[in-house]
């Protein structure tokens, strides 16, 4: 056992070893058996017939039929948001406000149900859903709803105006709440939208439909298509869209810049990030410790900002590791249901063979591998809260978004050091500083290359802060005030 300052750290393991009594969460989900399309405030059959399987990654069992939309699917989705925008674009923003009001409300009242099937479909924790995910999401609604009756004041002197019909596409780590980051700013401002959600987490956004017909939003304003990249691609490249919005892989992206390169088309791009945690040797370590855990395994690690590099300082970092395995050694990995679980199931095979393949190359490149002890579900899409020591900044695991609970550490001496190997990414989402000088955080926030720095915390968001990358993180920002102007034609 590793030592620590005061002796050995007590040896607490959970794993399966001390066990829980079973707490699940037992809300009905309120699970269709097929879903269809929404376009037009209607629930269309894809006109191809198609359909597929969402499945539940923690159990391999299928939990509904989800339809593949085609072009033609997606040009009807299109032709009812042009339509409907002639009358939601000229609304006065007070009637906007009510709308996105009411959906706030309505999502707050169907909390649990929702969190439910967020959780079956995606494969997190239920704490996670029901404390994060579905309220993050109602609160984005109530906070562009109170916008949409003030717009002269998040732009003094300009007019704001809407773009038109809005093409958005969202990924699968966080399906509900990356539906209300780009629905809540869009319709506060008057656009009117067609959102393609992730082939594998479909179901709440189609499950969102319900919530927006009992808030009597006029047909048309919101349109939901589903599918695969080839019905994204659809969304993406459409003539009809004003602007295009998209959440996923900075490979993705690049496919839809290439795409729309030469068009007038307006772009958000939230894209991949590769953030560098950084602990300095005056850092409160109990505390950095809990936000080094937060910041890597925090929804099995799907998260673009991602703690995913830790960056500690020698002289602190055999205490740092040490704290952090004992700390490691308590998370319980299982069933997503249960309350007392941390880490869910990987979200699809296909994430779960990228996650094992990284790691496999991390390992032949010479980092030493570090996992606690503990079996996994013998069923479903498992993999451990993992640690990787002696990495460098040329391994893979460095340079590479895992998107799994999969964490890289570095270290360094001194400030500039730090600074400069936190950079030494082509992404530029997030980072995190811990220290106790506040000039330090100061130099920091200014001189690390992300769109979000955290100083003595990580993952924290709300709806009135603005988040977006740099470099091949993406360009445009989410949330707060900024990111309403995204959503607003050029005075
Ligand atoms: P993708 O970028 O492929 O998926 C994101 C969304 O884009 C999904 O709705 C997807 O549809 C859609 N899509 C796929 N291809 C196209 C296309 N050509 N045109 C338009 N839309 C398209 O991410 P993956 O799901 O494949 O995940 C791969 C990696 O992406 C992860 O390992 C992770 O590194 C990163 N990622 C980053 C996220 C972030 O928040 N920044 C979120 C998710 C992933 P469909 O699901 O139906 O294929």
């Amino acid at each position: 056992m590793a030592p620590t300052r005061r002796g050995p750290a007590p040896r607490l393991i959970f794993g399966d070893l001390w066990p829980f009594d079973p707490a699940p969460e037992t809300a009905d989900p309120k699970l269709a058996d097929r879903y269809q399309l929404f376009i037009g405030g209607r629930y269309v059959r894809p006109r191809s017939g198609q359909y597929f399987d969402s499945i539940n990654p923690a159990t391999e069992r299928r939990l509904a039929s989800i339809p593949r939309a085609g072009a033609a699917d997606v040009n009807a989705a299109y032709a009812a948001a042009t339509a409907a925008f002639r009358r939601w674009s000229v609304l006065p923003g007070r009637e906007r406000g009510k709308y996105l009001f009411r959906i706030a409300r309505l999502l707050q009242d169907r909390a649990r149900e929702f969190a439910v099937a967020e959780t079956l479909d995606g494969g997190k924790p239920i704490k996670e859903s029901r404390d994060f995910d579905v309220p993050m999401a109602a609160a984005h609604f109530f906070y562009h709803a109170g916008w949409a009756d003030k717009l002269e004041y998040a732009a003094p002197g300009r007019t704001l105006r809407p773009l038109g019909v809005v093409g958005q596409v969202i990924p699968w780590n966080f399906p509900l709440l990356m539906l209300a980051w780009k629905l809540a700013p869009a319709l506060a401002l008057g656009n009117c939208v067609v959102l393609k959600p992730a082939e594998t987490t479909s179901i709440t956004a189609l499950k969102f439909a319900g919530i927006l017909e009992d808030a009597g939003l006029p047909p048309g304003v919101v349109n939901l298509v589903t599918g695969a990249g080839e019905t994204g691609a659809w969304v993406m490249g459409h003539p009809a869209a004003a602007k295009v919005a998209f959440t996923g892989s900075t490979e993705v992206g690049k496919a839809i810049m290439r795409q729309l390169a030469g068009t007038d088309r307006r772009m958000t791009m939230e894209l991949g990030g590769k953030a560098a945690n950084i602990v300095f040797d005056d850092a409160p370590l109990d505390q950095a410790v809990e936000g080094i855990v937060n910041g890597i395994f925090f929804n099995q690690g799907h998260v673009c900002c991602a703690g995913s590099r830790l960056l500690v300082q020698e002289g602190v970092a055999a205490r740092v590791i040490a704290k952090l395995k004992n700390r490691m050694r308590m998370l319980r990995v299982g069933d997503p249901l249960d309350k007392n679980t941390d880490l869910g199931a990987i979200n699809s095979a296909a994430q779960l063979a990228t996650i094992r393949r990284l790691v496999a190359a991390g390992e032949r490149e010479g980092a030493e591998l570090w996992q606690p002890e503990g079996r996994l579900p013998a069923q479903g899409y498992f993999f451990p809260p993992t640690l990787l020591t002696g990495v460098t900044q040329s391994h893979r695991v460095a340079r590479e978004e895992i998107f799994g609970p999969v964490l890289s550490v570095l270290t360094f001496r001194t400030v500039d050091e730090a600074i400069e190997k936190a950079n030494n990414t082509a992404y530029g989402l997030s980072a995190g500083v811990w220290t106790d000088k506040g000039s330090r955080i100061l130099r920091l926030s200014t001189e690390l290359k992300a769109g979000v720095v955290w100083a003595n915390t990580f993952n924290r968001f709300d709806p009135s802060s603005p988040f977006g990358g740099y470099k091949e993180s993406g360009f445009g920002r989410e949330g707060g005030r900024q990111g309403l102007l995204d959503y607003a034609a050029r005075a």
